[in-house]
């Protein structure tokens, strides 16, 4: 469904440990991650269907760095959440957990190095029936990683 005739490719052989650049749709907001995380995490949460229109595909980075934050709009979903998305063309760009501080990115938004996957899915339990992915990697529960969370969180 892209409607850009020369887009970004699909994915690149980056080095391990090289900034992997993205952008929104309209380009006012990109973000450049150093040092990503391999781990892809999958939400299949109503609440992220709801935003994103289907699943929200997240990574995190050590650091990151963001250009464009006039055109950044902020929306808070909960008492423990942001979410962030591009005021011009609507785009998703990160869900920013509250209470550690962390950014969670479109994975959408980055050209993917080719050692970035999959590597957990939560919420399965909101998924809705009509889609599955082929990939075989833990599924949480909305309840098993709320639990996590306070185990972590002490
Ligand atoms: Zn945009
Ligand atoms: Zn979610």
């Amino acid at each position: 469904m892209s409607d850009t005739p020369a887009d970004t490719p699909l994915s690149s052989a980056t080095a391990p440990d090289a900034p992997v650049s993205g952008r929104c749709l309209c380009g006012a907001v990109e973000i450049v991650l150093e040092k990503p995380d391999p781990a892809i995490n999958v939400c299949h949460c109503a609440m992220c269907l709801r935003w994103g229109g289907g699943p929200f595909a997240a990574v995190r980075a050590a650091n990151h760095s963001i250009a464009g934050e006039d055109a950044v709009h902020i929306y808070r979903s909960s008492d423990w959440a942001e979410r962030a998305s591009c005021r011009e063309c609507g785009s998703s760009l990160w869900y920013h957990y509250l209470p550690d501080g962390h950014l969670s990115f479109a994975a959408g938004l980055f050209t993917p190095p080719a050692y970035m996957a999959i590597s957990e899915q939560i919420f399965v339990d909101e998924k809705p029936h009509w889609y599955d992915f082929t990939q075989q990697t833990p599924m949480k529960t909305g309840a098993e990683i709320i639990a996590e969370t306070k185990a972590a969180e002490g």
